[in-house]
């Protein structure tokens, strides 16, 4: 089946927009005009979330302020909603991959709200460089590239 969904018409069928539609079931918590939130069906820990824009954008800079605004707010109100319902929940990660070499398998943006406990067996892991900080001067050098493409307030 064909699904033509948002402006591109030449875009494949998105899971979360079939999901926000009705054609593909899925466990909702929370919806408003601009994001809904539903349980991903393969939990790092039982409870975990995503948060989703209502309308497709397949990367954090494709989304409308509005909507990307929205996405964090929701994002507190699961992890509040988290962490009072009974459910093993002692700190939350909120995770988001943008883009396909940052993880992101999903190409419609999403929020994973992640409850964690000690000892619940998942790690990040970084290269061992990671751990020697960087002198100022070399972070400098990278941080004038991004300030340059930062834009006003
Ligand atoms: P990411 O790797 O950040 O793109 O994460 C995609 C997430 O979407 C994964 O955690 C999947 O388990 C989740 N996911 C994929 N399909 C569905 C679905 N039909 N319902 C709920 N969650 C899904
Ligand atoms: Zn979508």
């Amino acid at each position: 089946m064909v699904i033509f969904i948002g402006e591109n018409k030449k875009m494949p069928p998105c899971i979360f927009c079939n999901i926000l539609s009705g054609l593909t079931p899925a466990d909702i918590i929370f919806r408003d005009e601009l994001c809904a939130a539903f349980m991903d069906i393969r939990p790092i820990n039982p409870g975990h979330v995503l948060v989703v824009p209502i309308s497709h954008a397949a990367l954090l800079t494709e989304l409308e302020e509005a909507a990307c605004g929205r996405l964090l707010l929701v994002a507190q109100r699961v992890d509040a909603a988290l962490r009072a319902s009974g459910l093993k929940c002692e700190g939350v990660n909120l995770f988001l991959a943008d883009g396909r070499p940052a993880g992101q398998e999903v190409l419609h943006v999403h929020l994973h709200v992640i409850p964690r406990f000690a000892g619940d067996g998942h790690h990040l892991r970084f290269h061992p460089a990671y751990f020697k900080p960087t002198p100022l001067a070399d972070l400098e050098k990278n941080s004038d590239l991004i300030r340059a493409h930062m834009g006003g307030s």
